[in-house]
């Protein structure tokens, strides 16, 4: 055993653990399990009943345990007695495929086998709000162009002080934060990583932000387009490819001839992810909300930031990938909603077939998107809303196989039943247009 829960406990003063697992809606659950119990859950797992979560298991299905990875051990900055744990699922003694950490890792295991390994960098934009939910919190946050508003960002500054501190003595190497495109929009980032560490912080980043927010009343929103005119919270990522070592940067290419930097094996990755771009929508953008910010009208700023369209450009944000470096691609489509292992693991099943299928993402795109979308001919439209993207995944082979049908089955049947559900509201909207037709 790597690391001994038990003695590390002890040494750092930890009484109590957060044995935790994320679901396939991205809900992050945990049992709360005193020191003294972790030796035997570190080898058997806490118990959970599997119905109770967004997994598609009955009230039938036998104990499922999360196992805690023991590298993934955070101890709480501002709680110190707490230690937190990622875990994996198990199920009669095997991992549970159709979940997402266990997804990711298998997604992870096949790029090892090739000699690869992904690293990434994830930009979690946030609203702080009311508590109640309902307004902006900063009633002097009104200007139409708040980005970097550095007396808005101050007026935040004792919370944005405490993450980012929490950060630092975390060893994340945070390196900014500011004010965002949004009213009462921020966005804070760490140094990039191997994916399933950067998937376990963004996790964990996401519990921080809202808890250290509540601890000064005010509520801390993920939601992909909260607010109906302003921009939404993106959660752009980037993405490079390694030798197994984490040395080599297999993405970089210094004479690339399109003149972005990238190598041919960054463009079969990129073709991947332009081939398979529909599909994704429904890990990266997973909620009926979502497709109110990637498929927006016009922000109070004057941008969505968000793209309409599969393409790629090199340092212009208005497409959906960005070259912003030499070695390295930045994809902007998913959203504050995405599932944090589920979208590494759609990234690399989605670059992994352009690898092997040597697929060709085409020119890149140097126009303003939004401005002169006309511009680019025949460029593949992303879906209008989640039903579309659930049914792209459905049907999408290449992720069928990249994260197995018990996994894609599963998320497809639960995210179905969440459409019906949404579409089960009547909205106001439908009655001001349709009562008197
Ligand atoms: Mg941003």
């Amino acid at each position: 055993m790597a690391v001994d829960l038990s003695k590390e406990a002890k040494s750092r003063g930890i009484r109590y653990f957060l044995i935790s697992f994320v679901d396939l809606f991205g809900n992050l659950r945990a049992k709360l399990v005193p020191a003294r119990a972790i030796g035997d859950m570190q080898k058997e797992g806490a118990g959970f009943a599997g119905f109770a979560a967004w997994l598609d298991m009955t009230p039938a299905h036998p104990d499922m345990f999360g196992v805690p990875d023991p590298d993934s051990l955070i101890q709480l900055p501002w709680q110190p007695e707490i230690g937190w744990l990622a875990s994996d699922l198990y199920m009669d003694g095997k991992p549970v495929a159709a979940s997402p950490r266990v997804a990711l890792k298998a997604q992870l295991a096949k790029a090892q086998k090739q000699g690869l390994r992904m690293k990434t960098g994830v930009e979690c934009e946030y609203f702080l709000i009311s508590e109640d939910g309902t307004t902006l919190s900063d009633a002097r946050d009104t200007q139409s162009k708040p980005c970097y508003d550095q007396q808005a960002l101050m007026r935040r500054y004792p919370v944005i002080r405490e993450i980012c501190d929490s950060m630092i003595e975390l060893g994340w190497g945070p390196y900014q934060n500011d004010h965002e495109d949004a009213n009462g929009q921020f966005e804070m980032n760490w140094d990039y990583d191997d994916a399933l560490k950067t998937a376990d912080r963004h996790v964990f980043f996401k519990y921080m932000v809202k808890t250290l927010a509540e601890n000064h009343q005010l509520r801390a929103t993920f939601m992909p387009k909260p607010f109906a005119d302003l921009t939404g919270n993106g959660c752009h990522a980037h993405v490079s490819l390694w030798d197994k070592g984490g040395k080599k940067n297999l993405f970089l290419d210094k004479k690339d001839k399109r003149g972005l930097g990238l190598s041919s094996t960054a463009y079969g990755f990129l073709g991947g992810i332009v081939h398979n771009a529909e599909a994704l929508c429904a890990l990266f953008n997973p909620t009926v909300n979502s497709y109110k910010r990637i498929n927006g009208a016009v922000t109070r700023s004057g941008a969505t930031w968000a793209p309409n369209t599969v393409t790629y450009s090199g340092n212009n944000r208005t497409h959906m990938i960005r070259v912003p470096d030499d070695g390295r691609f930045e994809l902007r489509l998913m959203d504050g909603a995405a599932n944090p292992y589920l979208m590494q693991a759609g990234f690399l099943a989605a670059g992994l077939d352009g690898l092997e299928n040597d697929r060709n993402p085409g020119q890149p795109q140097f126009n303003d998107m939004y401005a002169e979308p006309h511009k680019v001919r025949g460029a593949k439209r992303l879906p209008l809303n989640l039903l579309d993207a659930i049914r792209a995944l459905d049907k999408s082979k290449r992720l069928r196989e990249g994260l197995g049908d018990e996994l894609v089955d599963a998320f497809v049947k639960l995210k179905t039943q969440e459409w019906s559900a949404y579409c089960a509201h009547l909205s106001d909207w439908e009655r001001d247009n349709t009562l008197d037709c």
